[in-house]
């Protein structure tokens, strides 16, 4: 018997104690378990919840997801970041939708295939919702396990994970679902990424290793962090009468076709604004400045300085599209990096609706 096998019945005893109560829980559908875990990835648990809500509100069915026009599709997800992950959902679903008759495949290989599902979402849809046993390794059960098994192995490599994979299919129990989201459970409560692990609290405390041997805070290794780029901006809110003006990103790189608010590349002064506004042909009848904002992606800073611009005219020409305050909640969907001066924005419009 492998001893790794040990730990199945008290992780699962302590699950069943300490489980949190989730609304993708209630009732695991795979559509619901599909979404939640897209959702997840690079999320956390509590802003998760009321996006879940709202989106399962607006898309109860794969085939609703499969026919949202994507800008509808940006406004559910607006907020979450990782625009991707949204975009190949809904990819998957029209693949399903033309491949499997509108129902996720029961196959982990087949759900493999699909955009935007890797191993670790393909083995969370399979265990949890069709009770399949293959093992589900995201970030924190690689954390958890190579703390269990006192391996010194580097978890930013991908070769780990498949390691770590063939390790714990020798060992699922017949309640997979509820293993795999045992061992996620217990690294989001208990085996925590920074700072001290609760060993304590923890059911696996007697075949841990790490804990035995003082390595808790050693481990895991992986790969030092990248230091970010760091790109000046100069956000500028236009208004005219009870509208401000928006543009949409390009297709391809980060935050790819979204909108946002008009922005140039540098810190630019006051007197530079002008400048700008005459190379554009904009004309301008007060110009303010407005407060500083930082947005940190994986790869890149974001370190902003925005200018309140009045205008006295719509500015026609494109790419300006001028937006409402309601059009701002209803419809574009402004990335979180913006969240400082879309909430100046929403004060703004709601002041001059008044
Ligand atoms: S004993 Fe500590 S380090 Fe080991 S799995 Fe539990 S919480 Fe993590």
């Amino acid at each position: 018997m492998e001893d790794l096998e040990m730990m199945v019945e008290p992780l699962l005893k302590w699950f069943q104690k300490n489980k949190r109560i989730l609304p993708w829980r209630d009732d695991p559908t795979p559509y619901h378990v599909w979404i939640s875990e897209i959702m997840l990835q690079q999320t956390r648990v509590e802003a998760v919840k009321d996006y879940y809500a709202r989106f399962m509100k607006a898309l109860p069915d794969i085939r609703d997801l499969a026919q949202v026009s994507d800008d509808d599709l940006m406004k559910l997800w607006q907020g979450l970041g990782y625009y991707n992950r949204a975009r190949n959902l809904k990819k998957a679903a029209q693949r399903i939708v033309e491949e499997y008759d509108g129902k996720l495949p029961n196959r982990y290989e087949a759900l493999l295939t699909l955009p935007g599902i890797g191993s670790y979402t393909a083995g969370a849809i399979a265990s949890i919702a069709y009770q399949i046993k293959v093992p589900a390794v995201d970030g924190n059960v690689l954390r958890v396990m190579m703390r269990v098994l006192g391996s010194e192995k580097n978890i930013s490599r991908p070769s780990t994970k498949v390691w770590l994979e063939e390790r714990l299919s020798a060992i699922l129990p017949d309640r997979v679902g509820d293993f795999n989201q045992a061992l996620m459970e217990l690294g989001a409560l208990v085996c925590v990424p920074n700072g001290e692990p609760k060993c304590q609290e923890c059911p696996l405390r007697f075949t841990c290793q790490a804990y035995q041997t003082g390595m808790t805070t050693v481990l895991p290794i992986k790969d030092e962090k990248k230091t970010r780029k760091i790109e000046d901006k100069t956000v500028l809110l236009f208004y005219f009468n009870h509208n401000i003006a928006l543009w949409r990103r390009k297709n391809s790189g980060l935050l790819a076709g979204l909108f946002e608010f008009p922005n140039v590349s540098g810190h630019l002064t006051t007197k530079e604004v002008i400048q700008y506004l005459k190379q554009e042909g904009i004309e301008a009848i007060r110009i303010e400045p407005l407060p500083s904002a930082k947005h940190i992606f994986s790869h890149v800073e974001w370190n902003m300085i925005g200018y309140k611009i009045v205008l006295d005219d719509f500015v026609k020409e494109r790419p300006y599209i001028w937006s409402s305050l309601e059009e701002l909640h209803q419809k574009y969907a402004i990335p979180t990096a913006f969240g400082t001066y879309l909430e100046l924005v929403i004060e703004e419009l709601s002041h001059r609706t008044m």
